[in-house]
């Protein structure tokens, strides 16, 4: 990955924001989406595309007692996953994934979730930020996981410019610590459920504002 210049007062803008979200929010792991095995997150992940992680979990639960193993997944009926899915939107997609994704991983994988990024991003419906979510909570692998929340709020912290999840993902990487990567996806996530929301950040109410690009310019215009 190529270097990037940082200027002092960048570095120690990105420390302080780093210092308040450990202090804010802690650093323990924690996963969102409800599992038991690597298997049965990544099927939550490929669910949880545009839809929330409160949603995923309702579904899952029954999800997961109607197809316990793996196997039962590979050979599900595509129209009767796609029923059980529905809620979560995008259900023709996803069941269509989630029944190719199982089988390779049954026949090529010998139905153990791979570490391997290039080996995730093969599986049908695994993009880099479901493959990010297994190396991370799985594997405990350094990843970022660029998801809306993590896109929006970097972007009001200054942290990127860019729109794009992977290169998001890739300035996020530039920056920020290594062993910073894995707590900064749960603590941004968390941030943005409660406090820097889409509509309307609460900016005058949060702790990373002297911080952050997009929260000093809206206090300045509101005087
Ligand atoms: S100051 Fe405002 S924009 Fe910046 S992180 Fe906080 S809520 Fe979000």
């Amino acid at each position: 990955m190529a270097r990037v210049r940082i200027s002092k007062k960048e570095k120690e803008r990105i420390s302080n924001i780093i210092d308040a979200l450990n202090r804010e929010y802690g650093v323990e792991d924690r996963v969102f989406l409800d599992h038991e095995t690597p298997w049965q997150l990544l099927i939550a992940t490929i669910l949880s595309a545009q839809c929330t992680d409160e949603r995923v979990n309702q579904v899952t639960k029954v999800l997961f007692k109607k197809y316990p193993s793996l196997e039962d997944f590979a050979k599900a009926d595509q129209k009767e996953l796609e029923q059980d899915i529905y809620s979560t939107g995008f259900y023709k997609n996803k069941a269509k994934n989630i029944i190719a994704a199982t089988q390779k991983l049954l026949s090529e994988y010998n139905g153990i979730v791979p570490k391997d990024i290039d080996k995730l991003t093969d599986l049908p419906g695994v993009g880099r930020k479901t493959a990010n979510v297994i190396r991370g909570n799985i594997y405990k692998e350094p990843s970022i996981v660029v998801d809306t929340h993590v896109k929006r709020v970097s972007n009001r912290l200054g942290l990127t410019k860019e729109e794009d999840p992977v290169k998001i993902e890739f300035d996020l990487m530039r920056i920020l610590p290594k062993e910073q990567w894995i707590p900064y996806n749960l603590q941004i996530i968390t941030h943005g459920r409660s406090i820097c929301s889409a509509r309307k950040p609460k900016c005058e109410q949060c702790f990373l504002q002297e911080f952050c690009t997009y929260g000093k310019s809206a206090i300045k215009t509101d005087k």
